[in-house]
């Protein structure tokens, strides 16, 4: 059996496999071992945009609140206030990398409340 040397080993090629190999990149070599093939994941069946405050007038509590309401209030909140806080930031990296959010226009997501299909992946606010 070959053996590979690897710095990072990355298990599984969805979003968060690729986000991860791509921050570990400058620190060393990156080799990611996922199964089937590199587009089977979660990640490349996601359909409807990803739920991030963006919209004027939103607010992180109001995307707490209806996270844990969403959840019937079974999440962790601490989990959801990180999730939220630290969602706008992450969403903005994932468009400089490239990632086909629906813009209105350049670097401002065109934003719904409605879930869509795949073409039209946008962010959508809570
Ligand atoms: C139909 C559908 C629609 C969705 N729509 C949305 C949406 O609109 N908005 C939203 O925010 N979320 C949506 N989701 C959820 C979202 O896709 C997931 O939360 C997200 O993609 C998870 O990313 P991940 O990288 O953690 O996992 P995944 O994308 O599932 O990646 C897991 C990776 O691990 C690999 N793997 C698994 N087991 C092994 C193993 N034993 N050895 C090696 N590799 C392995 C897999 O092959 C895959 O590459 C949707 C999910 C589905 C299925």
């Amino acid at each position: 059996m070959p053996r590979i040397k690897t710095d990072f080993l990355v298990l599984g090629s969805g979003i968060t496999g690729l986000f991860a190999a791509l921050k570990l990149a400058p620190y060393g070599s990156v080799v990611i071992v996922t199964k089937k093939s590199d587009y089977e994941s979660n990640t490349n069946y996601a359909q409807g945009g990803i739920a991030s405050v963006f919209a004027e007038g939103d607010k992180l509590e109001d995307h707490v609140r209806d996270t844990l309401e969403a959840g019937a209030w079974l999440c962790d909140p601490a989990a959801v206030q990180v999730l939220v806080e630290e969602g706008p930031p992450l969403v903005k990296e994932l468009l400089n990398y490239g990632v086909p959010f629906n813009l209105e226009a350049p670097g401002k997501f065109d934003l719904s409340r409605n879930i869509l299909i795949r073409q039209r992946t946008r962010s959508i606010t809570s």
